[in-house]
């Protein structure tokens, strides 16, 4: 077998990309505004309650309108899960690895068609869009891979007279939650790797980007996953998250998303139900907010232009996106005036023409809640940059950069999910240090600096889950950096990972005389 090896981000200047992608644009716009149904046992349920998905970058087109799930049909979805379990979980793991190799391979051969249906769905430029296309292919061929490489289990020791063996069986049925801001790569990253595993799934994605999880869906099907291990019901969170959340047949549960929600869930699914005979697994992988660290003798051009990428790529709307930097005083003006020229020059705007940086924030509640925000910077430090929005059209923000921010301010420590990132003056590294660990958070951080000592000392006290030294916060590659964090930043799962799949499964220990 082919080694893995991450999918290549495609390089848009050049012409022949531009025009493919482009191409796969009036492709996805010639399909706008179709119906998907749920699938549940592979039959396809229409319901007469939709949700509508609309392009965020121009809100009255709308992307598709996707069945949604009532409880009934939660239910009736659970029962079909839990009985395919009975079958699926007996299925070779190479046969299930097989079905992922298929679906990497056909979401390749249509690369461009999903990474348009992103531009057009979340708002993604191009390239963040290519990205996250590419990570679902990772996650596909990552997670085969590591369970050709669990299915024999570990070895152990027997005596003589014995034989111990140890392997992992697969856990049930999971529920897999997904955010909207890698609609493609953590949704489809999250729910193969339970079915890889040997899982029956019911997957309830993100309801501002159900379109995509509609097409995956289709691309399991052809890969010849069988019917009932994958079951599509998008739902509102509060009818029939927290009803499959508390149902006594739920095993497992992986969520993506905010910290409220993912807390929410931790605590529900700690309550044993009547007629639960097992204590529910939850994998929760939460918010963050990032810091980047700017040492003194730091290369001062990439400090600031790792800021800016970090910050506002995909409009800052990524969970490890830089949305604190701290830096130490004697070079910190030189940085922030270098951030606020960089950022001047990036232009926002609908990304469907490929050559902005920025689009648009997902909604109008993100818009709302992003320029509340700006308008608390206003309070708690100095807008340098942007600090405007506008949603007449799409939901445009202005990156925007807050200087002089207090360590405790709100716009230090909230998560805000948006272009904003808010600039703190440390004494020293040390200080620095302590200011990037003040936060309930722990997800990602970097630190810019030439000093190894720096470098080992932020390895060991820098306290968040991916730490990146001399480049930027975001970007995590599956099989490369493993992406998790700690604290109130999730369950520390490392997503892409070589422990990821485990969590999935429990382990069986048997021991014969011989
Ligand atoms: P969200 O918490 O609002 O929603 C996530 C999912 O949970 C959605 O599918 C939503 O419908 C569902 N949901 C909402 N209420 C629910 C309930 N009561 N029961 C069950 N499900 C419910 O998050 P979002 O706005 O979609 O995504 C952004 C957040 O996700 C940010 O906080 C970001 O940091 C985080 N995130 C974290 C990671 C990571 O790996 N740590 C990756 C991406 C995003």
């Amino acid at each position: 077998m082919i080694p893995y090896k991450h999918e290549p981000f495609t390089n848009f200047s050049l012409e022949e990309n531009a025009q493919a992608i482009r191409e796969a644009i009036a492709y996805v716009d010639s399909y706008l505004g179709e119906e998907y149904p749920l699938t549940i046992g592979g039959e396809k349920v229409t319901t007469e309650d939709k949700i509508v998905s609309y392009n965020p970058a121009d809100k009255n087109q709308v992307i598709g309108s996707v069945s949604k799930a009532s409880r009934e049909l939660a239910e009736k979805a659970m029962d079909v899960a839990y009985e395919t379990f009975q079958t699926w979980r007996k299925v070779k793991p190479e046969t299930r690895a097989d079905i992922l190799f298929k679906a990497a391979a056909i979401i390749r051969r249509r690369k461009h068609e999903f990474s348009a249906l992103l531009v057009r769905e979340a708002g993604k430029p191009w390239n963040e869009a290519d990205a996250d296309t590419a990570e679902a292919i990772d996650f596909l061929e990552y997670y085969a891979r590591q369970m050709l490489r669990l299915k024999d289990g570990y070895k152990v020791e027997s005596r003589v007279g014995e034989y111990n063996q140890f392997g992992y069986i697969p856990l049930g049925v999971g529920i897999v939650i997904s955010p909207w801001n890698f609609p493609f790569a953590i949704m489809a990253g999250t729910a193969v790797a339970a079915i890889v595993t040997g899982n029956t799934v019911l997957l309830k994605p993100a309801s501002t980007t159900p379109v995509v999880a509609a097409k995956f869906v289709e691309v399991m099907e052809e890969a010849g996953l069988p019917a009932g291990v994958l079951n599509f019901v998008p739902g509102s969170g509060s009818e029939i998250g927290d009803y499959l959340i508390d149902h006594p047949k739920t095993r497992f549960v992986s969520f993506t998303g905010s910290r409220d929600v993912g807390t929410r869930i931790y605590e529900r699914a700690a309550v044993v139900q009547p007629g639960q005979i097992w204590l529910k697994r939850v994998i929760a992988e939460m918010g963050g907010k990032d810091t980047i660290v700017v040492d003194s003798d730091g290369d001062l051009e990439l400090a600031a232009k790792s800021i800016v990428a970090s910050a506002f790529g995909f409009s800052g709307q990524k969970c490890s996106a830089c949305s604190r930097a701290v830096i130490v005083e004697d070079v910190y003006d030189q940085v922030l005036e270098r951030a606020v020229e960089l950022t001047k020059e990036l232009q926002v705007g609908n990304p469907v023409d490929g050559k902005l940086f920025m689009g648009p924030v997902i909604d109008q509640a993100a818009y709302d809640k992003i320029m509340s925000y700006i308008d608390i910077a206003k309070e708690e430090g100095r807008i340098v940059a942007g600090g405007e929005g506008d949603d007449s059209t799409g939901y445009f923000v202005q990156p925007t950069i807050v200087a002089d921010v207090d360590p405790n301010a709100r716009l230090m420590q909230e998560e805000i999910f948006g272009p904003v990132v808010a600039f703190s003056k440390a004494k020293d590294f040390n200080h620095a240090l302590e200011i990037a660990n003040n936060t309930e958070y722990g997800l990602t951080g970097a630190v810019i600096t030439r000093d190894r000592a720096k470098i080992e000392q932020a390895r060991e006290d820098f306290h968040v889950g991916n730490l990146y030294f001399n480049r930027g916060c975001t970007g995590a590659i599956v099989g490369y950096q493993p992406f998790g964090g700690f604290n109130m930043s999730g369950t520390d799962s490392k997503a892409g990972g070589p422990d990821y799949l485990v969590l999935h499964m429990q382990a069986k220990t048997t021991s014969e005389t011989l």
